[in-house]
């Protein structure tokens, strides 16, 4: 199945992520694509802010990975600058690790990338209006996704 779900402002989109942080358990890994600009940072802000992370998320471009504490850690990443590229900066750890793993541009890591898990696309409609659709993979993420469409 697919959720797609529509925003017209940024603050709609952050809001989404801020209730799906409330259904999310450690050790589950969420990706997102779209093209720069789409929103996977905002979106990721949104998701930190539920999670209880205060300090501000920022892109995480340029170190590959960022961890914030929350009331559930946040491992957020963003692996564009691994494209063509083989390298395993222990992905494992943070997949099977206790906190919520974030990644951005997750199609450069496929191949490292756990079976279950809940694939995000967002689509740049115009200026403000996005949409975003939810691919859950496996029985624990299409629940979570059930849960948001209620
Ligand atoms: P990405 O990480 O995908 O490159 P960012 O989240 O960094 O994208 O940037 C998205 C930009 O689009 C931000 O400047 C944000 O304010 C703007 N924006 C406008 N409308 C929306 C919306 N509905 N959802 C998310 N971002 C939006
Ligand atoms: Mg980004």
């Amino acid at each position: 199945m697919e959720y797609l779900f529509e925003t017209q402002t940024e603050e709609d989109t952050k809001r989404l992520a801020n209730k799906l942080a409330l259904l999310v358990k450690p050790g589950d890994v969420l990706t997102l694509e779209g093209d720069l600009g789409a929103g996977k940072t905002t979106f990721t802000k949104g998701l930190g802010a539920g999670l209880g992370v205060r300090r501000t998320i920022n892109s995480p471009t340029f170190t590959i990975v960022k961890e914030y504490q929350g009331e559930i850690p946040l491992y957020h990443m963003d692996v564009y600058r691994l494209e063509n590229s083989e390298e395993d900066i222990g992905f494992d750890e943070y997949f099977q690790g206790d906190g919520i793993t974030v990644v951005e541009w997750a199609s450069f890591i496929e191949e490292y990338l756990p079976d279950e898990r809940l694939d995000i696309e967002i689509l740049r409609v115009d200026e403000h209006a996005r949409k975003i659709t939810f691919l859950p993979k496996g029985e624990h993420f299409e629940f979570i996704c059930k849960e948001l469409y209620r």
